[in-house]
C-alpha cells in the first residue's frame, strides 16, 4: 500500500514538473501586431503555450521566473529562405563529389543549432539534397536542437538551370537527371516533380525561374521556365495544400513565376517598376536577401573563392539587391523576411534587419515581415509571429530597443521555442 502511495505522489511530482508554469518578466515587450512597444509585463507559459500576458511584473511563489527586466522582448523571428544543410565555402563545389548524405546531415545539425539560438525559431528552408527533410523530422522528434523548419527539399529546375544539380560536372557525371531529382522539362514533368517532393515529405516547392549566382551557368538572370510549367507547378502544389516559392533575379523570369502563381520571389534583383505592379496584383511577397547579396559581392573580390564564372554574375547582382528592395518597399510591394543564409554563416540572419532599415523601412516594420507576414504566409497567424494568450511559446530577448538601435537584431541575449530555453 505504501508502495503504491509513494508511486502515486511521485507521478503527481513528475505531472507537475512537465506542466511546469514559467513567469517572463519583461522589461520591455514588442507587440509585433500594433508594432508597439510596453513596459513591465509579465508572460506565462505552461508548457509549450503562452497561457497569458499580464501587466506589471508577476512573481509568484514556487514556480520557475526568467527575468528579462533589462531586455527586450519579442516573438522568435521567422527566416523564410535559408539553406540550413550547407554554408558557402571556397570548396563547396567539390562537396557533390566528396560528400555523402550522412555528411551532409552531421554538418546541417550543427547549423540548424546555431540558427535557433540567434533568435530564428521558425525557418523556411529553400533547397537542398532533401536532408532538410529528415532534420525537420529529427528536430520534431526532439532528438537535435533547431528551429521549426518548413522545408522544400530539393529545388526545382529545367536542364542546366540555377538547381540543376550537375550543372559544371564532366559529362560523364552530368548524366540525365529528370523530375525525381528535381529536374523537368515539361508541363507534366512540373506536375511529377511536385508530387514527388510532396511524397519525400516536402512542405513547399522551390523553383528557380531565372539564372542564378552561385550556380556553374553563364547567364545570372535568363528565364528558365515556360509560364505553363510554372502554372502547372503551381497548380499542383495548391492541391497538395503547399505554397511555392521562386528564385528570380531577371525580370521576364520574375513575370512568369508571378502569372504562373508562385507566393514569394526570392532575390528579385533586376525587378521592373511593372513587376512591382503585378507582385502587388497577385499578391506576391518579395523575399529582400539582402545580406546574401552583399556577401556574394565581397567574396567574389576574393580571388579563387568564387569559379571564375561566377564572379561577374556575383559582382553584378550582389550590389543591386538592397537597392532593388528599397524601391519595391516605397512601392509597396509585400515584403517577407528572408536571408538565404547558407550563402553566408548560419546565425548572421539577425543582419538583415540593419540592411533593410538602411535601405529605408522603419525598424518595426523589418521585425513585423520576419514575425506576423511570415506566419501569416505560413498559415500560422494564429500560433506564432506574436506573443498572445494561446500562441507558442516561441520568445526571444535583445539588450536594446531595436527601434534605437537595430543592430541589437544580430545579438539575440535569450531564446525560448515552444516553452523550452535554448539561450539565455
Ligand atoms: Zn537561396
Amino acid at each position: 500500500m505504501k508502495k503504491i502511495v509513494l508511486l502515486f505522489i511521485t507521478f503527481i511530482f513528475i505531472q507537475n514538473l512537465t506542466a511546469q508554469t514559467t513567469y517572463i518578466l519583461c522589461g520591455k515587450l514588442m507587440d509585433t501586431k500594433s508594432g508597439k512597444i510596453s513596459t513591465e509585463k509579465t508572460i506565462v507559459v505552461e508548457k509549450n503555450k503562452i497561457v497569458d500576458v499580464m501587466d506589471g511584473y508577476i512573481i509568484p511563489k514556487s514556480v520557475v521566473s526568467i527575468d528579462l527586466r533589462d531586455k527586450v522582448v519579442m516573438p522568435g523571428l521567422i527566416d523564410f529562405h535559408v539553406h540550413i544543410e550547407q554554408e558557402f565555402t571556397a570548396n563547396s563545389r567539390l562537396n557533390g563529389y566528396i560528400l555523402n548524405e550522412a555528411d551532409v546531415a552531421y554538418n546541417s545539425v550543427n547549423f540548424a543549432e546555431v540558427t535557433l539560438k540567434n533568435g530564428f525559431t521558425t525557418v523556411r528552408d529553400l533547397g537542398g539534397s532533401g536532408v532538410n527533410i529528415s532534420l525537420r523530422n529529427a528536430i520534431n522528434a526532439g532528438k537535435i536542437i533547431g528551429p521549426r523548419v518548413f522545408t522544400a527539399g530539393k529545388s526545382l529546375a529545367t536542364t542546366g538551370g540555377h538547381a540543376d544539380p550537375t550543372n559544371g560536372s564532366s559529362r560523364e557525371l552530368m548524366g540525365n537527371p529528370g523530375p525525381e531529382d528535381g529536374v523537368v522539362n515539361s508541363v507534366e514533368e512540373g506536375r511529377k516533380a511536385v508530387r514527388q517532393q510532396y511524397k519525400n515529405g516536402a512542405d513547399c516547392i522551390k523553383i528557380t525561374a531565372t539564372g542564378g549566382v552561385l550556380s556553374v551557368a553563364k547567364s545570372g538572370d535568363n528565364p528558365q521556365f515556360t509560364v505553363e510549367e510554372i502554372k502547372a507547378i503551381c497548380e499542383t502544389a495548391k492541391d497538395y495544400g503547399m505554397h511555392v516559392a521562386a528564385h528570380a533575379h531577371g525580370d521576364e523570369g520574375m513575370q512568369r513565376a508571378i502569372i504562373g502563381g508562385v507566393k514569394t520571389i526570392e532575390h528579385g534583383t533586376y525587378m521592373s517598376d511593372e513587376t512591382m505592379e503585378l507582385m502587388k496584383k497577385h499578391d506576391a511577397y518579395l523575399v529582400p536577401t539582402i545580406t546574401a547579396g552583399k556577401e556574394v559581392e565581397e567574396k567574389a573580390k576574393i580571388k579563387g573563392f568564387y569559379p571564375d564564372i561566377v564572379v561577374p554574375k556575383a559582382l553584378a547582382v550582389g550590389p543591386q539587391i538592397q537597392g532593388t528592395f528599397a524601391r519595391a518597399y516605397k512601392k509597396g510591394v509585400g515584403i517577407a523576411f528572408g536571408t538565404d543564409a547558407g550563402v553566408f554563416k548560419h546565425g548572421n540572419n539577425g543582419k538583415e534587419f540593419g540592411f533593410m532599415v538602411e535601405a529605408g523601412m522603419p525598424a518595426i516594420e523589418a521585425i513585423q515581415s520576419a514575425t506576423i507576414t511570415n506566419a501569416m504566409l505560413l498559415k500560422m497567424e494564429n500560433e506564432i509571429g506574436q506573443i498572445q494568450k494561446g500562441f507558442f511559446a516561441d520568445i526571444i530577448a535583445v539588450d536594446e530597443d531595436p527601434t534605437e538601435n537595430i543592430a541589437t537584431m544580430e545579438n539575440v541575449v535569450f531564446v525560448m521555442k515552444e516553452g523550452v530555453v535554448y539561450k539565455k
